[in-house]
């Protein structure tokens, strides 16, 4: 079989140049599939197309992830990492353009340090490196290379490219952390009896916890303080593994209590699959080696500049909890950073400015402020010295009362695992559940115009205006009245300045 993948960008150039290609191949009585991918349809946009050639009936239904060709039709899409993701060994590349192969020799594929230097020289001012981390650490217990055992990640990411993955019927699952988490649920779903081992207790697991319970719910056993040692062998295959007991002694480094194997504790379980989940890191193939290291992480100041003058660092690659929402906040830090750096702008001086009080998360409109301010185009806005996050505590929670959370459906436990086992488990929201929800919110920090304010103070100094409040300090005496009666902390009481 012939499996091509055609890169077009917005409109329907790939689609319809798939079909051409497919109706050609037909003609000369070929077997062919042809399809487009349409992730965004908008202009601009990138859009695949597949095409699939061989002599007998093609019943393969999933997306082209390891093309034997690729067409290029937009070379702007060169610089993606899609791209090429998955070209077979010797296949060929098919770009639209008038350049000569020589020239894309330098695409920005970057494979190792050498080419992230040569990209610096020759193409770019900055680079920002925020490749993740998806590579994972082995668990260092003898019979880690037999068959049948799995790394967590690439056993996840063969299920998302639709693979048929054989596995055994008895599954054991190594770690405590998300990946482990949903890689013992991929295996129930395919059919198998599914165990995860742990070394601490449920309060230590990393995974979040509402995909613990479903785990759980969907049948799947967690054996708690219990720590791999040695995977048993049948020939060169996975037999069992031997596991001893642990219990936590004191904190480590992480916080977390240490787990301690218990002596004579040693006890044998079998399983024909072990996939492991214990931790994921980045790949350290392509950092320069005078950059500044420590534990795999890569060393950058609050805004990811590293220790090479031009070369950032975000999301998995840096020292922050590995979670979506991390690399986001680290994402956005680092885009105000690169401005700075081309601006000339100090970013250590202006970030807590921009940031929010004790913690590294900015907000954009802070810095486009302080930057129309510094451009004097809008010299009236004045730029808080201090951004503060108004936290539960701060509110007058004697305006609130307490409302239940409004709990999305989700899938039976059966349907989940019998009828449809890859579907979606949460259910859309109803509107009541919606409008629960959206009630829910206390608007912490935010004026919603209550009049509460304006119908406590005393001296009458709270005036009405059009959108908002305004207050007459000539009459007000600074009695606070209004900040504690505001129920949503959306005020505050500060010193006046007095010159002496
Ligand atoms: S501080 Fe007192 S006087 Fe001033 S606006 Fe608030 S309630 Fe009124
Ligand atoms: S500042 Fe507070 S009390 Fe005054 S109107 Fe806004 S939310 Fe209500």
């Amino acid at each position: 079989m012939i499996e091509i993948r055609i890169h077009g960008r917005g409109g329907q150039g790939a689609v319809i140049g798939g079909m051409l290609l497919a109706k050609a191949v037909f003609a000369e009585g070929k077997y062919v599939q042809a399809f487009p991918s349409f992730g965004v349809e908008r202009r601009g946009a990138p859009v695949e197309a597949f095409v699939r050639i061989d002599d007998h009936i093609i019943n393969a239904r999933y997306q082209i992830y390891h093309p034997d060709h690729i067409i290029i039709l937009d070379p702007t899409l060169m610089n993606s990492s899609f791209a090429f993701a998955g070209l077979k060994k010797n296949g060929t590349i098919l770009i639209n353009t008038k350049e000569s192969p020589d020239h894309f020799k330098k695409h920005p594929i970057i494979k190792d340090a050498v080419e992230l230097q040569l990209l610096l020289q020759n193409q770019y001012d900055v680079v920002l490196i925020a490749t993740g981390a998806h590579k994972s650490s082995p668990m260092n217990i003898t019979g880690e290379k037999l068959t049948g055992v799995i790394s967590g990640l690439s056993f996840l990411c063969e299920q998302s490219k639709g693979k048929n993955q054989k596995i055994g019927k008895k599954v054991i699952v190594i770690g405590g952390g998300n990946t482990a988490i949903d890689a013992a649920r991929v295996a129930k779903r395919l059919g198998s009896n599914v165990k995860i081992l742990y070394r601490r207790t449920r309060e230590e697991m990393p995974a979040f916890s509402h995909a613990i319970n479903d785990a759980i719910d969907e049948g799947i056993d967690i054996n708690f303080l219990t720590s791999p040692c040695s995977i048993i062998q049948k020939e060169s295959m996975v037999d069992g593994l031997i596991c001893k007991r642990t219990k936590l002694g004191n904190a480590d480094e992480s916080g977390r209590r240490k787990p301690e194997e218990i002596e004579g504790s040693d006890f044998e379980l079998k399983a024909d699959t072990i996939i492991y989940g214990t931790g994921e890191n980045p790949e350290m193939k392509i950092i320069p080696s005078a950059m500044q290291i420590k534990d795999n992480i890569i060393v950058t100041t609050v805004g990811g500049k590293t220790s090479w003058n031009n070369i950032f660092a975000a999301g998995d690659f840096i020292k922050q909890p590995k979670t979506a929402v991390n690399a986001l906040s680290s994402g956005k830090r680092s885009a105000i950073a690169i401005d700075c750096f081309f601006r000339k702008i100090d970013f250590d001086n202006i970030f807590p400015k921009i940031s929010f009080e004790s913690t590294n998360y900015v907000e954009m409109k802070a810095y486009i402020d302080y930057l129309n301010q510094e451009h004097k185009k809008t010299p009236e806005i004045s730029v808080s010295e201090k951004r503060e996050i108004v936290t539960f505590n701060d509110l007058n929670k004697s305006y609130f009362y307490e409302a239940k959370p409004n709990i999305q459906n989700k899938l039976s436990v059966s349907e989940r695992l019998v009828n449809n086992p890859f579907a979606e488990i949460e259910l859309e929201c109803d509107k009541k559940t919606l409008a629960g929800e959206l009630a829910r919110c206390l608007h912490c920090g935010r004026c919603i115009d209550c009049d509460n304010c304006y119908i406590y103070c005393p001296d009458i100094s709270i005036v009405k205006l059009d959108n908002r409040y305004e207050i007459d300090y000539t009459h007000c005496k600074g009695c606070g009245i209004c900040v504690t009666e505001c129920p949503r902390a959306a005020m505050e009481l500060i010193e006046e300045p007095t010159g002496f």
